[in-house]
């Protein structure tokens, strides 16, 4: 857990309150900005962080490429909620990740999470019901049930997300299967 990005908004205008208007506190916050974005950024897998523009203004973390509204992609589901999973942990079953325009979040495609609050929104419920939000949502792998969770959960190069006990079975069988071959090349 990040105390740093969990449900608590960091942008600028939060940061530094309704009277931050001089260009000095201004800057002050833009660096603190600054600093708390390139620390989770790095964070992150290069497949995900490559994918991220920071908006300097909003502190928004911009992903792309986005659908057609305006959420960016990864793999079959959304970049904030893998972000999310990568830099927060889980979701709740039958909750969604929700952008926070009062928190100063200007983009759906906004992957920062400090601009994102779990909800129960029934909007954003009925909005993320498409089939690859529903994929995305799965919170556990489809053969053998262990959960997506961050120690489970494996992003492939394309950003699909794999079961880290799944792949560890099949590597146990591929090398189990290759020294049956061998022996029978022996013999
Ligand atoms: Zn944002
Ligand atoms: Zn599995």
């Amino acid at each position: 857990m990040r105390p740093d990005v969990k449900g608590r908004p960091l942008v600028a205008s939060q940061a530094g309150g309704p009277d931050a208007r001089s260009a000095t506190t201004t800057t002050a916050s833009r660096i603190t900005l600054d600093t708390a974005a390139a620390v989770s950024l790095a964070s992150l897998p290069a497949v995900m962080s490559r994918r991220i523009r920071v908006d300097d203004t909003s502190g928004c973390w911009i992903g792309s490429p986005v659908n057609r509204d305006g959420y960016a992609r990864f793999g079959g589901g959304s970049l904030h909620r893998a972000v999310w999973l990568q830099l927060v942990g889980g979701i709740p079953p039958g909750l969604v990740l929700d952008h926070r325009e009062d928190w100063g979040c200007t983009s759906r495609a906004c992957c920062w999470p400090a601009h994102l609050k779990v909800t129960t929104s029934r909007e954003n419920i009925l909005r993320g019901a498409s089939f690859s939000a529903v994929n995305a949502r799965k919170a556990a792998c489809g053969r053998c049930g262990a959960p997506y969770d961050l120690f489970n959960t494996y992003f492939r190069p394309d950003g699909a997300r794999d079961c880290r006990a799944c792949v560890a079975r099949r590597t146990r069988e591929y090398k189990a299967r290759r020294v049956t071959s061998d022996l029978r090349l022996a013999a």
